[in-house]
């Protein structure tokens, strides 16, 4: 019987990558200037795939507003496949809420063309996580195409991929990658040959058809392909070639016999893993971070859940939303790209994350209008009740018990001599804290006298709702009288700003702060810091640190890399350093609320690599702050330093409290295990490198950090090493040691050479216990709100309660609240949503099962409540 050959025409549209944005999307507008005529005037191109994602359609139509009717015909025809994705995000470098916005925006775009290609499409990311097979079921989805990242014990091109909740999709593996038919001969006779040496060089794979991928990177259309595949067919009656889409393909593939494979893909096995990736441009990495944190866990949560339902921030979330999925794309957020590229992420990342503090801002002002009492008030911005150290301003100068005084102002009165202009202007800048330093205008006098009009302005902590009317009347007047004289009188109230520990705040809640005696101070002996929970001490010979005794702690050892922004590779002659020359230790806070100890560390490190070999030296001072709060076991790590060396990689390790055999890292919506080593092949070295999102663990540590993504079991598996920065000259390599060939141009970056000031923030927890706990203990800090009084919220409260999952996100739908939890855990849980009733619902909205205070979650399940109004 004749072997279907199925042929999906199609290109792959990195939208930035070795070349910006807007060079490659001239080039995208001339492919489809071409193409969409083309499939009109020639029904024998029968189909043609964008590529799995609507950012192409999008950034096509911005030029060509036109073609949007064109589009939707061909889409809704079948002519032209769309989505589902926004963009071919990377899995590893986002968080698992970025690649379920990706989806949903992706869906919800390509419905306005006759809807999105029912496949997962994932041909180009840089390995896959364990949770793909759920959130493509939860978006109604059976199949995923897959090409890096595919073990070996997968042999056949179609596989059961399962997530670790047992959502399972048939996954169509691409052995060869994306572009096995790129280049479609002209010529009937060729393209048979072709196709039987492409039948055996994936011989021992195939299930039953063969897909035959036509295009590759950018590849514009080719314009015989329906001529030649009609000839090929008359010529033969080995192959039944057939132009046809992803999902037409799919819907009849085998599903027989098909091997099985449950979790993530990250092997080398076949294809580049490009495992480097994410510990290349930390920036960037750390941007990431930053900006999804802002958006998922502050300003939505706080917009959803202290403003009313009509001041949801719809259109300014989609905004920010927008520029980070953009960002997602696997060549933008790998940073494997040119440094303009680099350049425009960075950018969309700053933009987003501006968008997400002011909304956070506002939301919680919000919150503060809305409270009856006045007062200082503490916000917990997670699902779980906790306590914190928060910084606070009070209006009292002196010891408060229970607190430790960072800075303090006396009372003081200054008299300017100003004219109603001049006024304005120091009015308009009121907000600048130039006038209040800090604090707020919290009372506003003015008469006019016989020496002219007099004005005082009070400034203090305690705000008063009066002030900001009284403030705008000012300016009006400050206004009519432009030219005249105006006294000016400012009084500062006395006050200081300290830090406080407060013990438990309710999860999505508010507690009126109180000044209360501190439990488990925080004090500092030297090179020693102790809380009764734990113990610190800095080495005063390495600059390492212990805790409880676990000693050699934070040891920079930096070597060289001989690799490109997509692999580590190690020089010929490495050069590791591993002590410093010299080190000093200061305190600079003392408690007892906080503590924190300066290391700094004097290095000689190698200048660079030149003809595989690290050579030349530079003096390097690495300052690390370390941190310790009262009540808590966890050290902050606050890492900088001038980075003028090049080609080297600096890694801190961790000793562990027991050897470890794996780590268990987050990845998008789980904790996934890795061991010591990885597969590679041919084409890549195994080089075990992992990526995790926010935190791993390993033989009793855990690791918080921001951005740095990537970690080793060092050692034989008796240390964590964490990636702080890896620096190389190329976007890629030729010849390396750990990857002969290419994986993009060779050109040079030097962007990724990360030269300059780098702030490496991480935190360490020798004991076990929730790591989700602990890094929104580091990086979600307690917020705090000044209510001047007069609303009607009670001093304590909570806006939501969630218990039993991880809140992944918290956000208005058509008004109501919608939650999505996951359950980080092997064994079932039930999740309760107190006091509320609502549907359980798919990522496309549409609704599952109806749940009344709690609904059950079955092991690393995900699901999205939608909550009656
Ligand atoms: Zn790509």
């Amino acid at each position: 019987m004749a072997r279907t050959v199925a042929v999906v025409p199609h290109t792959h549209w990195d939208r930035e990558w070795y070349q910006p944005f807007q060079t490659f999307r001239l080039r995208l507008v001339d492919l489809l200037d071409d193409l969409l005529p083309r499939l009109e005037a020639d029904p024998s191109y029968a189909r043609f795939l964008l590529d799995g994602q609507m950012a192409v359609v999008d950034d096509y139509l911005e030029l060509r507003p036109r073609a949007e009717e064109q589009l939707r015909r061909l889409g809704a025809s079948g002519r032209l496949s769309m989505g589902p994705w926004y963009v071919l995000m990377d899995e590893f470098c986002v968080s698992g809420e970025t690649i379920v916005r990706d989806l949903q925006f992706g869906l919800e775009r390509a419905a306005a063309f006759g809807g999105a290609m029912e496949v997962g499409y994932l041909p180009d990311m840089f390995g896959h996580v364990a949770q793909m097979p759920q959130i493509l079921r939860a978006a109604g989805f059976e199949h995923a195409v897959v090409w890096r990242g595919v073990p070996s014990a997968v042999d056949r091109t179609g596989f059961w991929w399962s997530a670790p909740d047992g959502s399972t999709v048939r996954a169509e593996y691409l052995p060869v990658g994306y572009g096995n038919g790129a280049a479609m001969p002209d010529d009937a006779k060729a393209l048979v040959a072709r196709i039987r040496a492409h039948e055996q060089e994936v011989a021992d794979l195939l299930v039953d058809g063969m897909l035959w991928m036509n295009g590759t990177d950018h590849q514009t259309p080719q314009p015989w392909l329906g001529r030649v595949v009609a000839e090929a067919n008359a010529l033969q009656d080995d192959y039944h070639i057939a132009i046809t889409s992803l999902a037409e393909y799919l819907a009849s593939a085998p599903t027989e016999a098909l091997p099985s494979w449950q979790g993530e893909l990250r092997s080398g096995a076949r294809a580049n893993l490009l495992m480097g990736v994410a510990s290349n441009r930390v920036d960037v990495k750390q941007a990431a971070a930053r900006t999804e944190r802002a958006l998922e866990r502050r300003a939505e949560p706080l917009s959803a859940l202290f403003l009313p339902p009509d001041r949801w921030p719809h259109a300014e979330l989609t905004l920010a939303w927008k520029e980070v999925i953009r960002n997602s794309a696997h060549d933008s957020s790998c940073a494997c790209s040119a440094d303009e590229v680099v350049d425009a992420v960075l950018h969309r990342y700053a933009d987003a994350r501006q968008v997400g503090e002011g909304l956070a801002r506002k939301a919680l002002r919000g919150l503060a209008y809305s409270l009856a009492e006045a007062g200082a008030y503490v916000v917990n911005p997670s699902a779980r009740a906790r306590g914190g150290v928060v910084q606070l301003l009070v209006p009292e100068i002196g010891p408060i018990d229970g607190t430790q005084v960072v800075f303090a102002r006396q009372a003081s009165t200054e008299v300017f001599d100003l004219t109603g202009g001049e006024l304005n202007m120091v009015l308009g800048r009121i907000r600048n804290d130039e006038i209040a330093a800090g604090c707020d205008v919290v009372a506003v006098e003015a008469e006019d006298t016989d020496g002219g009009y007099e004005v005082v302005l009070t400034t203090g902590v305690r705000r008063r709702s009066s002030a900001d009317a009284a403030l705008s009347d000012l300016y009006a007047q400050a206004g009519a009288r432009r030219t005249s004289p105006v006294r000016l009188r400012v009084e500062r109230e006395p006050f200081q700003v300290v830090l406080a520990r407060v013990n438990e705040v309710p999860g999505y809640g508010w507690l009126r702060w109180e000044p209360e005696p501190l439990q488990s101070p925080v004090s500092v002996d030297g090179l020693v810091m102790d809380n009764g929970v734990v113990r610190v001490e800095v080495s005063p010979t390495d600059g390492t640190f212990s805790v409880n005794g676990l000693a050699g702690l934070d040891r920079l050892v930096d070597d060289g890399d001989d690799g490109d922004t997509y692999n580590y590779s190690p020089p010929a002659q490495d050069v590791v350093v591993d002590r410093p020359v010299v080190v000093d230790v200061t305190v600079v806070e003392s408690g007892p609320v906080r503590a924190r100890l300066r290391i700094t560390r004097h290095y000689q490190w190698p200048e660079r690599v030149v003809d595989g070999a690290r050579a030349g030296e530079r003096a390097i001072d690495v300052v690390s702050v370390l941190e310790l709060r009262a009540g808590e076991d966890i050290v902050c790590v606050e890492t900088t330093l001038d980075n003028t060396c090049r080609d080297h990689r600096l890694r801190a390790w961790f000793p562990l409290p027991s050897a470890a055999e794996v780590s268990r890292a987050e990845c998008a919506f789980a904790v996934v295990e890795r061991g010591l080593t990885a597969e590679g092949g041919p084409h890549e070295y195994g080089l075990p490198t992992f990526p995790s999102r926010r935190f791993v663990s390993a033989g009793g540590l855990t690791l918080a950090h921001e951005g740095l993504l990537e970690y080793e079991l060092v050692d034989g598996g008796r240390a964590l090493a964490l990636t702080l920065l890896r620096c190389t000259g190329k976007l890629s390599g030729t010849d390396m040691a750990y990857r002969p060939w290419p994986a993009g141009p060779p050109f040079p970056v030097e962007g990724a050479q990360m030269q300059g000031p780098q702030v490496l923030r991480y935190a360490v927890r020798a004991s076990d216990g929730d790591p989700y706990a602990l890094v929104d203990d580091v990086f979600l800090p307690l917020e705090v709100a000044t209510a001047p009084g007069g609303g009607d919220l009670p001093p304590a409260g909570s806006a939501l309660s969630v218990q039993g999952g991880e809140v992944s996100a918290v956000v208005r739908r058509g008004g109501a609240l919608e939650v999505r939890v996951f359950n980080p855990s092997s064994e079932d849980t039930v999740v309760t949503v107190e006091g509320h009733t609502g549907w359980l619902v798919d990522l496309r909205g549409r609704p599952l099962e109806p749940f009344d205070g709690s609904f059950s979650l079955r092991p690393w399940g995900i699901a999205t409540a939608h909550l009656d109004g």
